[in-house]
């Protein structure tokens, strides 16, 4: 009986890692296609001043609006993409996109700048210096209002190639952020070595940040240390009002989160942006 269901078990088992290896080969057919088919669309959401509450930028987030899947969250492709290398052509869409619209923006009395997320996987896949420079030059972004989001994972891989890569981004006038912080690695030295602006305090941080303690302690230290190192903070994952007000006395400059706004299509979010009216902090 036992020997039986066992056999079963392996059956179901099997088929199913069958069924997931066909979607992924399917997955990966259909997303050759995405970017000339105009699947993939660039959400928008904003980046706001913790005490003023006035928007000083935006962060470019992937979407995929998949023909018969629906939309598929960044996720669920972007890791697949960089087995590919599709990530390659696909990156430099979302940057030439995404500067060309705020450019747009900019132009319409908005004052923004751009926050765009690379993959360690773009630097031999045609993302460097001189692409970059390309990319800023064709949609007048000014290189100042660009920021490029990298993580930390990618700055333990073969650092000094890193270092090279991201120092000649830096030359071009790019500032370089580290989203997700705290959730990679211990070792802090590498933000002595790199030519970082900004750390992301990563969303899990923030989550509880009203109810635990610990968490409020681990983000005083860590913006205790950007203050230190003179690096700008964004707490990811704002969605209420106390924590608004915690990361305010904490220290926190900038804020990112569904209590401002969702990431949006870039129709609605210019709508958004002209109807928004910033609610300064109120401290009680
Ligand atoms: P990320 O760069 O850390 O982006 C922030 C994620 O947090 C976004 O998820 C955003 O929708 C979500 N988020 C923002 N505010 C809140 C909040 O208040 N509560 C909660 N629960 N979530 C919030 P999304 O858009 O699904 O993106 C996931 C990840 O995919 C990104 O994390 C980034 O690592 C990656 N990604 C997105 N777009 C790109 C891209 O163009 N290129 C690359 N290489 N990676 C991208
Ligand atoms: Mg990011
Ligand atoms: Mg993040
Ligand atoms: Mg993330």
């Amino acid at each position: 009986q036992a020997k039986q269901t066992g056999r079963n078990c392996f059956r179901f088992f099997t088929s199913s890692l069958q069924e997931h290896a066909n979607t992924l080969m399917e997955m990966e057919q259909d997303l050759r296609l995405a970017l000339d088919q105009n699947q993939l669309e660039v959400f928008y959401q904003p980046l706001v001043r913790t005490l003023s509450g006035k928007i000083t930028g935006v962060e470019a987030l992937l979407r995929w609006r998949h023909p018969t899947r629906g939309m598929i969250p960044p996720d669920q492709f972007i890791p697949l993409a960089e087995d590919t290398g599709l990530i390659g052509p696909i990156g430099l869409w979302i940057l030439e996109t995404t500067c060309r619209q705020v450019k747009a923006w900019r132009d319409q009395g908005h004052q923004l700048y751009l926050s765009v997320n690379i993959s360690g996987r773009q630097r031999d896949l045609g993302l460097d210096a001189e692409s970059l420079q390309q990319i800023l030059h064709n949609t007048e972004l000014p290189a100042d209002q660009l920021v490029l989001e990298i993580t930390e994972g990618m700055l333990l891989d073969d650092s000094d190639e890193t270092i090279v890569w991201l120092r000649a981004f830096k030359d071009l006038g790019v500032h370089l952020a580290i989203d997700d912080f705290g959730t990679g690695y211990s070792s802090l030295s590498y933000l002595k070595r790199f030519p970082i602006d900004t750390l992301k305090i990563d969303r899990e941080f923030i989550r509880d940040l009203t109810l635990d303690n610990e968490d409020a302690l681990l983000v005083e230290a860590i913006i205790s240390m950007a203050h230190s190192l003179k690096l700008r903070l964004i707490a990811e994952g704002v969605e209420t009002a106390e924590q608004r007000c915690i990361l305010y006395q904490l220290g926190c400059g900038y804020l990112q989160g569904f209590h401002f706004a969702r990431p949006m299509p870039a129709i609605e979010l210019q709508d958004w942006l002209v109807s928004y009216s910033p609610q300064r902090l109120q401290l009680g």
